[in-house]
Parts: structure tokens; sequence; C-alpha cells
């Protein structure tokens, strides 16, 4: 069996399938999904995400949210999380980075936010000395406040596409055309939201929405507001989402979203103020890019003092992901950072209101 088989055979009994449904199977299956049975970063892998660039990426994120925790009064204990921790890179480089920090360690429940059995095993293993809980749903968060950090986690998210025909919106689905999984439309219902944007869109545009991102995001909002805390969100993507941005790579190649189902990483660009609405009533950040925000927070510094006293060769690799991580050309810009905190207090630092 493969996941081609197991979606012709379900578009075959149930009709076609929205471009989430689509994208829930070929992340999640339980048995072919993408990130169900596979690591799939690194040079050998599909994709590269910021923390395996470089470990100054985690720490700096570390630093900010420590930060974060001291200037809210750092009163008992608190909750640390990550949402689609991948290989744990990052939360490891946090909690070196952090672990001089007096008390915040000691009062820190380390939460892990992950759908994926085989990256759960490979979380383990690089946080075994750290004692991470997992939880699969976001609503099972403690009730206490939350420092949270979400790289490249909402783009996985599945999303919906909709495409305008005068002044209708047609969702877009996917069906079976002479054996080959293709996109074909179907006739919605113009609700609400979907109104909303026939002011800024015209005949033929496609816009996206992330239902589960929307649940997610409001609960991290609840907490944060409720508890108080933190939130980094960092993702490709702008202030609204507009046109199609679902892509798919594999071996670090785009290939076409429906040609290898399971086998290729989906995403899609994240709509940052989706997310700043339905986090309500806390604040976000200025949206941000993630040059700017880790150039703020000191990595220019740092990459000086790691390449101190470094063979050459080493000292050039430290250059090449710094620039990597802040070049506007590189991730710099095309990366932004979403900082989520309560009413009465500031964002964390890299961050302006
Ligand atoms: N943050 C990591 C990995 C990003 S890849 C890094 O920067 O390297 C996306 C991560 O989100 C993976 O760990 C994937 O298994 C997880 N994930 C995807 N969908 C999820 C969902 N619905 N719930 C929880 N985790 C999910």
């Amino acid at each position: 069996m493969t996941l081609k088989k197991i979606l012709a055979k379900r578009i075959k009994t149930q009709g076609s399938i929205s471009v989430a449904e689509f994208m829930e199977e070929c992340l999640l299956h339980p048995e072919f999904g993408y990130y169900t049975k596979r690591d799939p970063f690194g040079h050998h892998g599909d994709f590269i995400t910021a923390p395996e660039i470089s470990q100054m990426f985690g720490e700096l994120i570390g630093l900010s949210l420590a930060q974060a925790w001291i200037n809210q009064g750092q009163s008992g204990s608190f909750t640390l999380a990550e949402a689609g921790p991948g290989r744990g890179t990052l939360m490891v480089d946090v909690l070196r980075a952090t672990r001089n920090i007096p008390g915040f360690q000691d009062a820190a429940q380390l939460v892990l936010i992950e759908a994926s059995d085989h990256l759960r095993t490979v979380q383990a293993r690089t946080l075994k000395d750290h004692n991470p809980t997992w939880i699969k749903h976001i609503e099972d968060l403690p009730e206490q406040p939350l420092f949270l950090i979400a790289n490249e986690f909402f783009d996985a998210l599945p999303i919906r596409q909709f495409q305008r025909d005068r002044d209708q919106w047609w969702e877009r689905h996917i069906h079976m055309s002479s054996g080959k999984l293709a996109f074909t439309h179907v006739t919605t219902s113009n609700h609400s939201e979907l109104k909303k944007r026939l002011i800024d869109t015209k005949d033929g545009d496609i816009i996206e929405s992330r239902p589960d991102s929307q649940r997610i995001v409001a609960t991290i909002g609840t907490r944060i507001s409720r508890y108080g805390g933190s939130a980094l969100i960092i993702d490709y993507g702008n202030w609204r989402s507009h046109g199609d941005t679902l892509q798919a790579v594999k071996q670090h190649q785009w290939v076409h979203p429906l040609s290898a189902p399971g086998e290729s990483d989906l995403t899609s660009h994240v709509d940052f103020e989706a997310l700043a609405l339905e986090a309500v009533p806390c604040k976000h950040s200025e949206l941000t890019s993630q040059g700017i925000f880790l150039k703020r927070l000191g990595i220019d510094l740092r990459a000086q003092q790691l390449a101190q006293n470094t063979h050459p060769t080493k000292k050039k690799e430290i250059f090449a992901a710094y620039d990597r991580l802040t070049h506007p050309d590189q991730c710099g810009h095309i990366f932004k950072v979403l900082g989520l905190f309560p009413e009465d207090e500031a964002p964390p630092p890299g961050l302006t209101e």
C-alpha cells in the first residue's frame, strides 16, 4: 500500500478532499505520514531549519525568553514549551544558554508539543538530561505561566484554500483525474471571513486559512493573558495571506505538492495577522524580520565569540551560518518573528510593540 493509493480510495468513496485533509494525511498519516516515519532535517534530509544551522539561534531565543521571565517577576513554577520541536536541537540550545540564570530552570516545567512518535524518540535522546513531558494537544498545557517557542511549526499545519470567482469563493479540493491526484474546485458558502476578503482581493485570487492554528494560538493566548508568559512564533510568511503559498520540498528541491504524497514536506506561508487576532486578549509585538530580531539580541557578538581562537575552517562556518540566519537575501527577511505577551507587560527582548 502507498499513501497515494490510500488517498485515491478515500476520494473514490467520499469524493474530493480539501487541501487541509490532504496535508493532514501527507504529514501525519499514522503509517505513511511525512513526519511519522522520518527525521527530515539536515544536509542529508529534505530541509534545514534555523536551529540546525547554528547553536546561536536557540541560545539567543533562550536568553530572550529568560529575560522576559525575569522582567515579569519570575514567580513560581512555569511551563517552558516548544511546539513542533523537530530534533530537539533548539530546546537543547535554549537550556544550555539559560543554565546559569538563577532559578530559571528550577522553576521550569519542560513541555514539548509533538504529533510524531518518531520525532518524540529523537527529542527524548537529545533532551535526555532534561526530563521533558510530551503532549499532543495544546489544550493539555498546564494552567500556569507559559513561555513558548514555535519555530517552523505553524507552516506545517494544514491549510484550506479558496479561490475567488467574481463575488463567489470556491474551495480548492483534490480529486483523481486520469489516475492522478489533481486540483479541482467545489462551491462553498460565503461565510463572513470570506466575505471580508472580497474587499482586498480580485477575481481569480487565492486566499488561505489555517483552522488548527486559530485554535492553537487561542489557547496559547489564553494561558499567557491569564497567567503571564510570552511566546515567540518564528516562521516564513507575512502579515496577511494572499495567493497560493502551498509548497513541497524533497531533498532540498521544490516539487509539485501533489507529486509525492508522504514523501515530501508540505508547508505554506503563515498569516501572522490571523495568529495575532486569535491570541487576543494577549498583546502582540510588531512583526519583525528574523535578521533584525537576532541582531538586536546580539548575534554579531555571539558569532565573534564563537569564532575566537577556532580553526579558520570552523570560523568560516560560523560566519556562513551567521549570514544564513540574518542576511535579508537568505533567511534574514523571509522569516519573521511575532511575540505574544500579557497586556500589562513589554514584548520579549528583540521585539517592539
Ligand atoms: N521546530 C523544529 C522543527 C520544525 S518541523 C526546528 O526548527 O527544527 C515541524 C515540527 O512540527 C515537527 O517536529 C513535526 O513533527 C511537528 N508537527 C507537525 N504538525 C504537528 C501537529 N499538528 N501537532 C504537533 N506537532 C506537529
